[in-house]
């Protein structure tokens, strides 16, 4: 099924299927403004959209998509070489959203708009978004995601969450991302179902929304989780999701505690779009991923790019095969080089461990949590759980610093939110971690360095260190 053939074939007629920034439109409406971008973008290279959570940013993306126009999502708060690099690098000529600016021609957006036109569905080869990654570990890269594979993401999401019409979805994600705009609003366009953007992803904006379906990033989740009240009201909801980076185990069960449901995990790239999740109807186990999505196909493989064992225990690179992948990075004839194994897979750059059951663990990224240190080999994650365990730990990070003895030194910053000293948490983990995985250095930090997705800025850390 075509990328937007739901949306156009079978819009119910909820007044208030989208609400979003105070305003609430049908998807008639919707599509009716979305038709009028649609006129105005048609033929154009890309269309840049500041992506404020905004009904206007929607309308445009639609737009985009519905006129075969590949969608350029731009941060609203990046800074302008951020801002400069992702136009120049995109080609986009034009630009919904903000105001004129140089070599760009302002798209307008009409709520109220209506047009004659229809648009026949694009290619399925066609590209819907290049989408810029996070920029976690370098320079954010273009991906150029086909419309085919957000059509089977979202299809492989739906089936995995029994995801449907009957459901609200409600999320205060950014609209520039993966996560809150291609999951959360294409994939509520998809299933018919309703979306509630709550503006900003906090536990009060969510306790609000009435959603049976939550999307949220770890440092949303654990911000609901120490606050029970908004946490109680979430009672009523069907499914808690958590993407984009890992939920620390603690906060997995500080959530089971207070809404009475276990969330569910989903592992995934801008790259990939998703890849692995837990399902709805499956066991919701802390600190796993769950299953690969209908389709998709997932290996393990070893530094000498032996096949490693799906034994629960044996880490190697995770790599994808499947309909969700994208089609490359624009100008990056390295990065492109470096992504795609000879037989065609996507070379995620993660660490995982898979179980004989299917299971996946994400371990981490193969550049920073994958810790060599006295020939050990040492996923971050496991010692930051270890630190997490002690009660007047908030959260922590932990680094292979470089080592001239060890090669790589463990490393570990600390946000504590009680009275301890680094010399305790030493002796702590010390408790828990065999000797060559325990930190060569606990620093108490009142921050850990993130984006904008809540994920942590281990370059940062590693250059503190
Ligand atoms: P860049 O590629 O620019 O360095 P990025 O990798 O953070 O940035 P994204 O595409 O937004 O950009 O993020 C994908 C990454 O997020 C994955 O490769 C993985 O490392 C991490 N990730 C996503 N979901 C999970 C999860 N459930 N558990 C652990 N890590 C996750
Ligand atoms: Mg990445």
């Amino acid at each position: 099924m075509g990328l937007l053939t739901a949306l156009e074939g079978a819009y119910g007629d909820a007044a208030d299927a989208l609400r979003i920034d105070g305003y609430a439109m049908s998807r008639e409406q919707l599509l009716g403004a979305a038709t009028a971008v649609a006129d105005r973008v048609a033929g154009a290279p890309a269309l840049a959209v500041l992506a404020r959570p905004t009904a206007e940013t929607v309308a445009a993306v639609v737009g985009g998509l519905l006129a075969g126009v590949p969608v350029v999502p731009l941060p609203p708060d990046s800074g302008p070489k951020e801002r400069e690099h992702i136009l120049r690098d995109s080609g986009a000529t034009l630009l919904a959203g903000g105001a004129a600016e140089e070599g760009l021609e302002p798209v307008p957006v009409e709520l109220t708009a209506r047009s004659g036109s229809s648009y026949a569905e694009p290619a399925p080869e066609r590209t819907a978004f290049v989408l810029y990654t996070s920029g976690t570990t370098g320079a954010p890269k273009g991906a150029l995601i086909p419309r085919s594979a957000v059509a089977a993401g979202l299809d492989g999401l739906a089936d995995a969450w029994q995801w449907t019409a009957e459901d609200t979805l409600a999320h205060g994600l950014p609209l520039f991302h993966v996560h809150g705009l291609v999951l959360g609003v294409l994939g509520a366009l998809r299933t018919g179902s309703r979306l509630v953007h709550t503006g900003r992803p906090t536990p009060e904006a969510y306790a609000a929304a009435r959603g049976s379906l939550y999307f949220g990033v770890p440092t949303v989740w654990s911000r609901i989780a120490n606050d029970a009240e908004s946490a109680a009201a979430l009672h009523s909801a069907r499914l808690l999701v958590s993407g984009s980076a890992p939920l620390p185990v603690p906060v997995f069960e500080r959530l089971v505690a207070l809404t009475g449901q276990a969330p569910i995990e989903r592992y995934g790239m801008t790259e990939s779009l998703i890849t692995v999740s837990t399902r709805a109807d499956g066991e919701r186990r802390p600190g796993s991923v769950g299953l690969p999505l209908d389709g998709v196909r997932t290996r393990l493989v070893g530094e000498d790019g032996a096949p490693v064992p799906h034994d629960g225990e044996t880490v190697g690179e995770l790599q994808v095969a499947g309909p969700t992948l994208f089609a490359g990075y624009l100008h990056r004839p390295d990065a492109n080089a470096e992504a795609w194994t000879a037989d065609g897979w996507f070379r995620t750059g993660d660490v995982a461990v898979i179980g004989p059951d299917g299971f996946h663990r994400i371990v981490g990224r193969a550049s920073v949590d994958l810790i060599k240190s006295g020939g050990y080999r040492i996923g971050a994650g496991e010692v930051e759980a270890a630190l997490r365990d002690h009660p007047a730990v908030a959260d922590a990070a932990v680094v292979g610093a470089p080592d001239t003895d060890l090669g790589q030194a463990v490393v570990a910053y600390v946000i504590a939110d009680g009275p301890v000293t680094g010399d305790q948490l030493t002796a702590f983990v010390a408790e828990r971690l065999s000797v060559h995985k325990r930190p060569r250095r606990v620093v108490l930090v009142d921050e850990l360095p993130r984006n904008a997705m809540g994920k942590v800025l281990k370059k940062q850390l590693l250059d503190l260190a």
